[in-house]
């Protein structure tokens, strides 16, 4: 086997409480085992690349020893293996290259790893000269071509190299960030009672994570004591384990600051659909088609043995999560393992009703025989070897149509199917975004599921929502803050900054500080670099990423965001993702597939591979239109008031507007928006949809509820049943339908 094949169990390096505390152990339930197994579910493999891998993140869920739930969140990111291991590594590799290789392999390997590096450090030396050469000059337009030029050879080997990496020492000068070229993964995760409180859990991970990821999230404000500087990570645990309380009821929210980040803690009220709040419903949608969801809904309704299949492993958790709670009120009575660990995969053969998440580079799968369905989340597929029982016909007809008016991002806005990029990286495009705006403001977003309940069906969709109520994703959580500062002046105390635990405070929601919503304000940016001259390219990744490392601007910050005083290599070459390319291969049997092959499989793949689908998304692209994730972008006429939401830079010719939530984006940043447009995407309209199916369904039940006697009274029951007449009142086929569902464990438990 080669070295970089071999798998190491996970095990916990730290946590809090610690294994002394045994007064905070009895408060909060002793630490379960097993917490590295399902944070790292297909166990440890060090890496080869050239480049950091992605950062992941997931979450699980865990049943205690006294039956109670734990929730999860975790956040992984690939840290440099430390030179004595590499070396033994890299010994290790070599044996195994002259056991393995043919000599010519091995040259071609060695030589292309040679002339690769060559052309690295001749585009980084290019590139050293681009700041000096005046932009819209006849010598810049002549480098330019000559660093285009120098980038294709760098593709075409990288390409020429790929099947054949493994040969190459796992280190190449000037083309390996890092010392060693290994990389070994760590996690940093939250565990809870409070299944609820997960989104939050994820935003606050993520922003105490920056500074470790050593410059990987870009265009993040330079620590300052002004703006905020970063805490060492205990600092922050303590701040949110001891000196904030979580949120007892929904009448309080709890404020947490990290740096200039504001994140807002709050519980759902008790009247709210469960998760109403919480749950992500849009990677689920996006996942799969609204037609192929029905069907998933119809398995799940009548107890079918359902394994969800991803590359990603929060996808797994995610549509999990949007699954069961688009069931209620019916609650699953069966298993639930939204992310099962790979040693634990024989359990899909328990005769039993589950739903589990399987990632696809688990080895050695075993499906069950029969009667299971298999959910492909990264396909929009689903197979199964028994048919779903549909719903009634008028039920089935009126909930697809109520999706399709609230969930039309497939159907009317050109999406495609597959996970949303947040699924797939915790910072896609190496950037903070965040799909879950609600953690950074102040004010709780009001709910309008009571009114969608009861809106006329016709009426679903953007005709439901009040004009220009819709508002732009954030694309970057600290520009966001900073632009929220700036409104609020006075508003955050400036002691915060230097002690984040003394800035969280509960706040009644009953009178929410005012309302300050998000809209850039000009006078607090950085000068601006000097754009280069604009050109239209295709390869828009590749030359945003080049942009912002020729304006000088984002690198330098991201270098001194770094907190623990480690730069990057000034001279590093880059490349953006597309050098990621360039990652050993040896898993090269996931053919067909889109994204790049790689020792560590598609969950740390590049976000470049996003690229061609957000590029597809052009449907009914007229002159000057275009459609990304949701977005109707219209071509702007020039106004240099405009920023742009992606890079923060100001306006150059043709900027973007969304006709909609009013994003605005640089043409060549459009290829980045990878969060939906609001008027694409209704999550209540959804959850509405889902209510008012079961209510059609179920809608003379209550008739048939009668005082208990007898037996069932003195069993505890106050009410019981009539089920006979209840079955006696409906419709032919509706009936029918109701008889399968009885015979679930979840009817039962709502009755
Ligand atoms: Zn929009
Ligand atoms: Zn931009």
């Amino acid at each position: 086997m080669h070295p970089l094949k071999r798998r190491f169990e996970p095990v916990l390096l730290d946590r809090y409480p610690t294994r002394g505390m045994t007064e905070e152990l009895k408060q909060r339930g002793n630490f379960p085992d097993y917490v590295p197994m399902f944070a790292f579910p297909n166990d440890i493999n060090i890496v080869s690349s050239d480049q950091r891998p992605r950062s992941t993140w997931h979450g699980f869920a865990m049943t205690t020893e006294n039956g109670s739930k734990l929730h999860a969140i975790c956040v992984i990111i690939w840290i440099p293996l430390n030179s004595q291991a590499s070396d033994e590594l890299e010994q290790r590799c070599e044996e195994w290259r002259k056991d393995n290789m043919t000599d010519e392999e091995r040259e071609l390997a060695a030589s292309l790893g040679e002339r690769l590096a060559q052309e690295r450090a001749k585009l980084s030396q290019l590139l050293a000269q681009l700041p000096n050469v005046p932009s819209g000059s006849e010598s810049r337009e002549q480098l330019e071509d000559e660093i285009s030029a120098v980038e294709e050879k760098i593709g075409l080997m990288n390409d020429l190299l790929r099947p054949v990496r493994h040969g190459a020492a796992s280190k190449i000068e000037g083309l390996t960030d890092g010392d060693t070229g290994f990389w070994i993964p760590r996690a940093y995760g939250i565990l809870g009672r409070e299944a609820n409180m997960t989104s939050f859990w994820k935003e606050w991970l993520k922003a105490i994570v920056v500074p470790m990821t050593e410059g990987g999230v870009q265009r993040i404000p330079p620590s300052s004591p002004r703006m905020g500087v970063w805490q060492p990570i205990e600092r922050y645990v303590m701040n949110l384990c001891t000196e904030a309380f979580c949120p007892v009821s929904s009448k309080t929210q709890v404020e947490l600051a990290i740096r200039e980040l504001r994140l807002f803690a709050r519980q759902e009220a008790s009247n709210e659909l469960p998760g109403s709040r919480n749950t992500d419903l849009y990677a689920l949608f996006r996942a799969l088609s609204v037609p192929n969801i029905i069907i998933l809904f119809e398995y799940a309704l009548t107890e079918s043995r359902i394994i969800f299949l991803s590359s990603h492993t929060s996808m797994l958790y995610l549509a999990t999560r949007a699954l069961v709670d688009l069931l209620f009120p019916i609650q699953w009575a069966g298993v639930l393992i939204p992310v099962l660990p790979a040693r634990l995969v024989q359990a899909i053969e328990a005769p039993c009703p589950y739903i589990v998440g399987i990632e696809r580079r688990y080895e050695k799968v075993e499906l069950p025989s029969d009667d299971f369905v298999l959910v492909d989340l990264d396909a929009d597929m689903i197979e199964s070897t028994v048919q779903p029982t549909p719903l009634p016909r008028h039920q089935r007809r009126k909930l697809l149509s109520l999706l399709q008016m609230a969930a039309p991002h497939h159907s009317r806005c050109g999406v495609p199917t597959g996970p949303p990029a947040y699924a797939i990286e915790t910072y896609p495009w190496d950037t903070f975004l965040s799909e879950s705006s609600a953690t950074y403001s102040s004010k709780a977003p009001p709910t309008n599921l009571a009114k969608y309940v009861g809106l006329n069906s016709n009426a679903f969709g953007s005709t439901a929502v009040v004009p220009n109520s819709y508002n732009p994703p954030i694309f970057n959580a600290f520009l966001h803050a900073r632009n929220e500062q700036s409104l609020s002046r006075g508003y955050s105390s400036s002691k915060s900054h230097e002690r984040p635990g003394t800035s969280s405070t509960a706040r009644a929601s009953a009178s929410p500080p005012s309302p300050r919503e998000s809209s850039p304000t000009s006078g607090h940016f950085p000068p601006p670099p000097p754009t280069p001259s604009s050109r239209n390219d295709s390869g828009m990744a590749l030359q945003a990423s080049l942009r912002e490392k020729r304006s000088g601007h984002f690198d330098a910050a991201s270098r001194r965001s770094s907190s623990f005083g480690m730069t990057r290599r000034p001279s590093a070459p880059f490349l953006g993702h597309a050098s990621n390319l360039s990652v050993t291969t040896l898993n090269t049997d996931n053919g067909g597939s889109t994204y790049a092959p790689s020792v560590y499989a598609q969950s740390t793949i590049a976000a470049s591979t996003i690229v061609p689908q957000a590029a597809a998304q052009n449907v009914n692209s007229n002159e000057g239109t275009c459609w990304v994730e949701g977005h109707f972008f219209q071509t702007q006429p020039w106004d240099d008031k405009l920023i742009c939401a992606i890079c923060d830079d100001r306006a150059e010719e043709g900027m973007y507007k969304c006709s909609s939530c009013k994003l605005t984006v640089h043409n060549r940043c459009a290829s980045q928006v990878c969060l939906v447009c609001d008027a694409a995407f209704h999550p209540d309209q959804i959850r509405a949809a889902f209510v008012r199916c079961f209510a059609s369904l179920f809608y003379t039940y209550k008739k048939f509820l009668v005082p208990a006697t007898g037996d069932k009274k003195k069993a505890g029951l106050y009410y019981t049943f009539n089920m006979e007449s209840f079955m006696k009142s409906l419709p032919h086929e509706h009936a029918e339908y109701i008889a399968i569902l009885s015979q679930t464990q979840g009817k039962s438990n709502i009755s």
